[in-house]
């Protein structure tokens, strides 16, 4: 059994904390693309944890985790993530990890291209995460990336430093004018932070084949949503890889296998963050309660997110590029309070209404096009079943299935793994 869980809308959609509820019934879970570019937060009985780089089953006994040949992975910060771990009383070792020897090492001179290229940018800034992503990304298309299986024969590996520092040296000392990396820094840190992870180094596509076929549950994990996606997203306002789910069995190391089922996080209101366009965008004072309630400053980085109503219009193609089955609907429980909500339900185009999600080049010119719902006064964490809920909020739900033909399973009414309805 395969299943991928994933973000329908701009990330931050609460996927952390529906793949450790849905991990119970799983024995693996699998992160296929990405680095630590991203945060997953996840608070259960055993505390609050976030997550970079490491799949959130870690955190559950039992399951084994993989990090799949898609994913770029920073190994110092990995260090630092497994050490967080394991203070807090998580055991990690190779029983429970497993590293693809396919995925490929974020460098430090990553970062450095990253943080030169924004400041480059000033004031016309990207607004990267600043971890390195779409530089290794680049290096990995551009045949010139280090991946985690070199780590296994440092000999062998240091015998191509000398020329990826001298190519590298050509775009970080003549185009940007900083230092030049060197072969010795660079072994270096391989002996620091690559050596200690040898173990945990293999081919999880095999490992994974034979799990399958022993009849084990594998759970594919995605970071960030369908509209950060490097081709299906709001490029260049994208991440640097595909996170939709139709890759999720190739990021994983399991090409051969069929996805048996899509869950879709989608959150009951619209955040997004960094630049790019955001049509349903709040300004002021309604941005700000919003974002308040919601708790929206980025996980990674603790930068303030943009927000905004539910957006049918980008979570109707969401839900399309992810063929989700069925939809988990995240943080109900912040819209609690109001009288009327809000949904934008349509964007106009100079004048055109426009229902299906348009070709990015003309987002910035869309203006939100709201329709008005009834809100709920009570809160509603402590709901737990269907029945609990008041009757504006259960139409608020049907009104988002409805408007996005899509089948809702699930609703989280609070960050704690249990505070959550099955419907
Ligand atoms: P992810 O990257 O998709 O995992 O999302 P983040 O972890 O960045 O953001 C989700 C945030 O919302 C985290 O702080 C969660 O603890 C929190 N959260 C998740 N589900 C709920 C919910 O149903 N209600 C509330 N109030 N908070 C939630």
């Amino acid at each position: 059994m395969l299943t991928a869980i994933v973000g329908i809308n701009w990330g931050d959609e609460g996927k952390g904390r529906m793949v450790d509820l849905l991990s119970k019934d799983y024995d693996i879970v699998c992160r296929y693309q990405g680095g630590n570019n991203a945060g997953h937060t996840v608070i259960n009985e055993r505390g609050r944890f976030i997550l970079n780089l490491l799949p959130s089953g870690i955190l559950r006994e039992g399951v084994v985790c993989v990090m799949g040949p898609g994913m770029v992975i920073d190994i110092k910060h990995l260090a630092g993530e497994m050490a967080r771990l394991r203070e807090a009383g998580i055991a990690i070792s190779p029983d429970n990890l497993k590293i693809s020897d396919r995925a490929v090492i974020t460098m430090p001179y990553n970062v450095q291209q990253d943080c030169l290229e924004e400041e480059r940018l000033a004031d016309k800034k990207f607004g990267s995460t600043k971890r390195g992503i779409a530089p290794v990304y680049a290096d990995k298309y551009l045949k010139k990336a280090f991946r985690m299986g070199e780590l296994k024969n440092l000999d062998r590996l240091a015998k191509r430093l000398p020329d990826i520092a001298a190519w590298k040296n050509l775009t970080i000392v003549n185009a940007y004018g900083a230092e030049p990396v060197t072969a010795e820094q660079m072994l270096a840190y391989f002996k620091e932070y690559g050596q200690p992870l040898q173990d945990y180094i293999c081919d999880t596509g095999l490992f994974l084949n034979q799990a399958h076929k022993e009849g084990k549950k594998i759970m594919l994990e995605a970071q960030l949503g369908a509209l950060r996606d490097i081709d299906y997203g709001i490029y260049p306002y994208t991440s640097s890889s595909n996170n939709i789910a139709a890759y999720g069995p190739i990021g994983a190391g399991v090409p051969n296998l069929k996805l048996d089922k899509t869950v879709g996080i989608m959150k009951a209101y619209s955040s997004c963050v960094g630049e790019g366009p955001f049509t349903a965008e709040y300004f002021g004072e309604k941005a700000e309660k919003l974002r308040a309630a919601g708790g929206e400053y980025g996980a990674a980085t603790g930068r303030p997110r943009r927000v905004g109503p539910f957006d049918v219009v980008a979570s109707k193609y969401g839900i399309r590029c992810q063929g989700a089955d069925e939809i988990a609907l995240t943080k109900l429980d912040i819209l609690s309070g109001h009288d009327e909500i809000e949904v934008c339900v349509a964007y106009d185009l100079n004048g055109e209404i426009l229902t299906e999600f348009p070709f990015t080049d003309v987002l910035d010119e869309c203006k939100p096009v709201f329709k008005t719902l009834r809100g709920w006064n009570q809160d509603i964490s402590k709901c737990r079943k269907k029945e609990d809920l008041p009757k504006e909020a259960l139409d608020y739900i049907r009104f988002i299935e409805d408007a996005c033909e899509c089948k809702i399973r699930y609703v989280s009414v609070g960050a704690e793994r249990d505070a959550y309805i099955e419907l």
